[in-house]
């Protein structure tokens, strides 16, 4: 890979509980690709999101944002690189365009309303602009949640998990949204404990099992070798 925009070397979790999440994991994230990141509960796919993310510190290791170490120039870092949790970070009582137009002023980007109406109607959330988070249901604060994630125009965008638990109409949504993206150049790396998301979704594919990053191959390869059955149940 010639022009990583992510590149993450030895990087090991242990928390303080003696939990080794994650075991010297390397990867290369090559720019404008979709990266899956595919293993059961507990394989350490959120850990190594939140370090990356630069919510919980490595053990060791390093990251390297086009090449140089992160932690050089966190703000610049960071505001490259956008994060849609599995949980909703929102505030109840906040209508749904300040939730998001703040999460960009948040990083420093100026105020911009016509970047946050675009995000909203990308979305499908435009009609809901004025309503407060409490009153959304359950889908509607998902898509809220990744507008958030993209107010601040991100090159790089994670999403923990984004289809666990939704429904089939705002799955399809999403996959659209994230092809979208994609073709609009920006590098997607996403996490799920479906075989089948994988294969919709990725340019390629890594395996985390017990921390350890165990594949990575090409959608097409890691297909052909694997066959296309319940690949996720034989790990744990
Ligand atoms: P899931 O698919 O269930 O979200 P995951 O692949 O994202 O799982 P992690 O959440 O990264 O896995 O967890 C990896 C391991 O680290 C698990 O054994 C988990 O219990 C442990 N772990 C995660 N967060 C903490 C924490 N804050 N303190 C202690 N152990 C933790």
């Amino acid at each position: 890979m010639s022009d990583p925009v992510l590149s993450i070397r030895g990087l090991s979790k242990r928390y303080d509980s003696g939990t080794e999440a994650l075991k010297t994991v390397d990867l290369d994230i090559e720019r404008g690709e979709i990266f899956a990141l595919l293993g059961p509960n507990g394989a350490g796919k959120t850990t190594l999101i939140s370090i990356v993310c630069g919510l919980v510190n490595a053990s060791t290791g390093t990251v390297l944002v086009d090449g140089a170490d992160w932690r050089s120039d966190y703000r610049r870092a960071r505001s490259r690189i956008g994060l849609v949790p599995q949980e909703l970070t929102t505030d109840a009582f906040e209508p749904v365009w300040s939730t998001v137009s703040f999460s960009r002023e948040l990083f420093g980007k100026p105020r911009n309303p016509a970047k946050i109406e675009e995000v909203l109607r990308a979305l499908s959330l435009w009609d809901k602009r004025k309503t407060i988070m409490k009153e959304l249901s359950g889908g509607m604060k998902r898509r809220v949640m990744i507008a958030k994630a993209l107010a601040h125009e991100p090159e790089i965008l994670f999403l923990d998990e984004p289809t666990a638990g939704v429904d089939v109409e705002l799955r399809r949504d999403m996959w659209a949204m994230v092809r979208r993206l994609r073709d609009q150049g920006t590098t997607i790396i996403l996490t799920t404990h479906y075989i089948e998301e994988a294969e919709e979704m990725a340019d390629r594919v890594g395996v985390i099992n017990k921390g350890e990053l165990i594949l990575v191959e090409e959608k097409r390869e890691l297909m052909k070798k694997l066959g296309h059955k319940d690949l996720v149940l034989h790990l744990a």
